[in-house]
């Protein structure tokens, strides 16, 4: 059996990086930039502003009763000049007027004859968004290695980016295998239940970043394995198929592999997961995950995910990694690193793990239930009460 590590190894060095492509910024949230440095071509903001609706001064005028001479609004270019003992009247994003170092805001101000405001003092540069305040040209900015955030996105508005190279979205071909699977929304026949993998490995290949495309699903006969495993990964980045993994009489995705093309592993020291088919097809990865639901996902979630993210020159997994304190003893399998379904909470001195629910590879709810792995080492048999482990936030925590 490969460690998790070894096996993550080997599933990374085949992550072939996506292609660039251009998207316009409305376009862009959630795609991941081809190019994670940028240099400033303008300064943002491009002229010195108010922050505040008030009175433009010289601030060496107040306090005292200066005249109102004229009015400046967001987007007006033509400015007054402020002369000695006047003011003109600003609104917040006004250019700030030739003489005028300061703004005071209305709320301080009084007007207190038609064309007179008493203004109380100011410091110079008060109430003022100097040119570049923001941003500088040729500033060189980092952006996050991470799918475009809004504020991203903002800040690449503001610098007047309309348009931006992001990767190509992997294409992911999803192939569930398996006689008894129905489609959801579908009635069952004895020995029937609803396909889950299919649609929760699509959404999950969409919150990683990639492209989904489910396959019609695959009896469980060699030749219709090998056909599918075939054509799924013909026009795919990466075909992740689940189900008939295992050592059973009807499990051919692991022998079909190795006929179209190279199997790399097949065994993980991991729980729930511990079939697992890695290779290649075409020149093409090709996983092969557990058919239990629970075991699909989370086997996604520690070697698909990464290699998604791969593709899109994301490192890692992208999740917050915490230490939890488990408050509860969850048998677990000895040999195998295990991965178990727990609600996090925040607790008096840190975080507190609880399970959410049954650990069964086949309970899906615990799973839905859960915002963390907790990872427990191999060696162990359980996960003791009291004992602090490693655990990989999926989602928010309060
Ligand atoms: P297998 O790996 O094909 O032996 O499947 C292991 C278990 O997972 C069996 O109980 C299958 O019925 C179940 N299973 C396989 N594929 C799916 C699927 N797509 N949706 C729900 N359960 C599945
Ligand atoms: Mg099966």
């Amino acid at each position: 059996m490969l460690s998790v590590e070894e096996a993550r190894d080997l599933i990374l060095s085949h992550a072939r990086l996506t292609e660039p492509e251009e998207v316009p910024l409305v376009d862009a949230a959630g795609r991941v930039p081809a190019t994670f440095a940028i240099t400033a071509q303008v300064d943002v903001p491009p002229f010195a502003n108010s922050s505040m609706d008030g009175f433009a001064i010289r601030a060496a005028d107040a306090p005292g009763d200066l005249r109102l001479v004229g009015e400046v609004a967001a987007g007006m270019s033509a400015l007054l000049t402020v002369e000695p003992g006047t003011a003109v009247r600003i609104m917040t994003g006004a250019p700030l007027p030739p003489g005028a170092d300061a703004v005071v805001p209305v709320e301080v101000a009084d007007e207190v004859a038609p064309g007179l405001v008493r203004l109380p003092a100011a410091r110079p540069g008060a109430w003022v968004r100097a040119r570049g305040h923001d941003t500088h040209r040729g500033d060189e900015i980092e952006l996050a290695h991470e799918p475009l955030s809004p504020a991203t996105i903002a800040v690449l508005a503001s610098l007047g980016i309309g348009q931006v190279a992001v990767r190509r979205r992997p294409v992911v071909a999803i192939l569930s295998t398996g006689d008894e699977l129905v489609a959801p929304g579908h009635q069952l026949a004895a020995g029937q239940i609803h396909d889950a993998n299919s649609v929760s490995l699509a959404a999950a290949v969409v919150e990683a970043g990639g492209e989904a495309r489910i396959l019609p699903r695959a009896p469980d006969q060699p030749d219709a394995t090998e056909a599918a495993l075939r054509d799924g990964a013909a026009d795919a980045d990466l075909l992740v198929a689940s189900g008939g993994v295992s050592v059973g009489r009807r499990d051919h995705v692991r022998a079909a592999i190795e006929r179209l093309g190279e199997l790399d592993f097949w065994r993980i020291a991991v729980q729930p997961g511990k079939p697992l088919a890695f290779g290649s097809i075409g020149g093409r990865p090709v996983i092969g995950l557990p058919g239990n639901p629970v075991s699909a996902l989370v086997t996604f979630e520690l070697f698909v995910r990464i290699l998604l993210r791969g593709m899109l020159g994301l490192p890692g997994d992208g999740r917050p990694h915490l230490v939890a304190r488990l408050d509860e003893r969850i048998e677990k399998d000895r040999e195998r690193r295990a991965y178990l379904r727990v609600v996090l909470r925040s607790g008096r001195d840190g975080w507190d793990a609880s399970p959410a629910g049954g650990q069964g590879s086949a309970q899906l709810r615990a799973l839905a239930a859960a915002n963390a792995l907790l990872v427990v080492p191999e060696g162990a048999p359980a996960a003791e009460a009291g004992a602090r482990y490693d655990a990989i936030l999926l989602r928010g925590a309060s």
